[in-house]
């Protein structure tokens, strides 16, 4: 279907080591996994996201369930993460680091790292309005991408300040696109009424061009939240990690306040941006939580996986033994050996065709199997294996009985024969 993708073995083996390397980041920084459902009722999305935004206003799955009630796919994880923290009195629990992984949905034209159905990682801090709290976050974000291999990030940062000065900013912004009204792309002239600020990133020429002298946001901030965006440069300047102050960045999200920021890649072609996130201190409270800070970010894995495809290759984890078995008898006594093998942690792939053994063994051969354990009729008769080592050729029989009792020397056997290996 469009927009959406399957994503074969070759594929998974790169979303797993994201994941892995996700899960440890996340753990050595104390943060803690979220699970949240993917459909929602829509309301929360609408409150929680904001009615102006593309997202709500055209990008969500939303329809009726057999019960009439209106549902929609997540279109991201914030407002989920943030409903459980509430209905879950998370928020008597000291400060929360959460992350999460998953499926996302929304209704846009599909393109390169770009689909309906998609996938985030995210991360949430909710209860810390430390500057501290901004600087944890970015650091997890560029020290994950940093060690996934991506370089050449480039981190823009800004400040949309409080709900005050974002209101006081957006009218001095309307106040001076009003006159151009004529000269801006179709789209933004409807934003120019519905979502102002999103002007500011529009991709169109003409009307980069006007935004280029309009009113710099910076400029509204109040002296507070000047000090925190100073306070939020400092630390990352302490961090060593490189940013640039950005006064047209916005978030496409309402709910935003104070720092945003964007982390893009000069890898990816069309679409660079890897990670946004940003301060949401009102989100909580506007969902009916009790009032509480908080500071998170998105990376899109589909991106990320496109930039560790064309720079890496992964292997898949690698065979210990193939079982190759022809007759009753043998094929019988082999599947319960191949059973017995994998609970000592081997990993193991059994022949199932019951053709010839020249051809089974042929297959051992391509499976990168470190041996091969065969049985055919004399082995069933006799209750033995025969361990065929598949690089030096060199074979040996087993009693069956014997084989647990001989986990450690075949354990050893494997590495040492998987070193040798060209
Ligand atoms: P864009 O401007 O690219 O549409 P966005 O501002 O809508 O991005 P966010 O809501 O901030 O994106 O989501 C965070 C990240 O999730 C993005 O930076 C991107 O990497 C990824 N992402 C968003 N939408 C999609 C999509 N449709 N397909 C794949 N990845 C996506
Ligand atoms: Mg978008």
């Amino acid at each position: 279907m469009r927009g959406t993708r399957d994503i074969l073995p070759e594929e998974v083996v790169y979303w797993q080591q994201v994941e892995a390397i996700a899960r440890e980041q996340m753990a050595q920084a104390a943060y803690r996994e979220i699970r949240t459902p993917i459909f929602e009722q829509t309301a929360l999305f609408e409150r929680g996201i904001g009615e102006a935004t593309d997202v709500v206003g055209k990008e969500m799955y939303t329809f009726r369930d057999r019960g009439g009630r209106s549902v929609t796919l997540r279109p991201e994880g914030t407002a989920g993460v943030v409903r459980a923290f509430i209905e879950h009195g998370l928020h008597t629990q000291g400060v929360q680091r959460l992350w999460y992984i998953g499926p996302m949905f929304r209704y846009e034209r599909p393109g390169a790292g770009r689909q309906r159905q998609f996938h985030q990682l995210g991360v949430e801090v909710l209860g810390s309005a430390s500057p501290r709290a901004d600087a944890e976050v970015i650091a997890l974000a560029t020290g994950l991408l940093n060690r996934l291999g991506l370089s050449e990030l480039r981190l823009d940062i800004n400040s949309l300040g409080t709900a005050d000065d974002r209101a006081r900013y957006r009218q001095a912004l309307v106040d001076y696109l009003t006159p151009y009204h004529a000269e801006l792309d179709p789209d933004s002239q409807d934003r120019l009424t519905r979502n102002p600020l999103r002007i500011l990133d529009s991709k169109v020429k003409r009307t980069q061009e006007i935004v280029q002298s309009a009113p710099n946001l910076l400029e509204y901030l109040c002296t507070d939240s000047q000090q925190q965006f100073a306070q939020v440069q400092q630390l990352l300047t302490d961090l060593g990690i490189p940013y640039q102050v950005n006064p047209r960045l916005v978030r496409g999200l309402d709910y935003y306040t104070h720092t945003a920021f964007e982390i893009q890649s000069a890898e990816l072609a069309g679409q660079e941006t890897v990670c946004g996130g940003g301060r949401y201190d009102g989100l909580v409270a506007q969902l009916g939580g009790p009032a509480t800070p908080a500071v998170g970010w998105a990376i899109g894995l589909e991106r990320l996986i496109i930039l560790l495809q064309q720079r890496q290759t992964v292997a898949p984890p690698e065979l210990d033994f193939y079982v190759v078995a022809r007759g009753q008898q043998a094929e019988a006594q082999a599947i319960v050996l191949a059973q017995t093998l994998r609970q000592f942690g081997f990993r193991i792939e059994m022949d199932l065709s019951g053709s010839a053994f020249g051809k089974q063994l042929k297959r051992a051969d391509r499976s990168g199997a470190v041996a091969c354990l065969i049985l055919g009729d004399a082995e069933a008769q006799t209750q033995t294996v025969q361990l065929k080592w598949l690089l030096s050729g060199e074979q040996q029989t087993l009693r069956q009985d014997d084989l647990p009792s001989k986990v450690h020397e075949l354990r050893q056997h494997v590495t040492t024969a998987r070193q040798s290996r060209p």
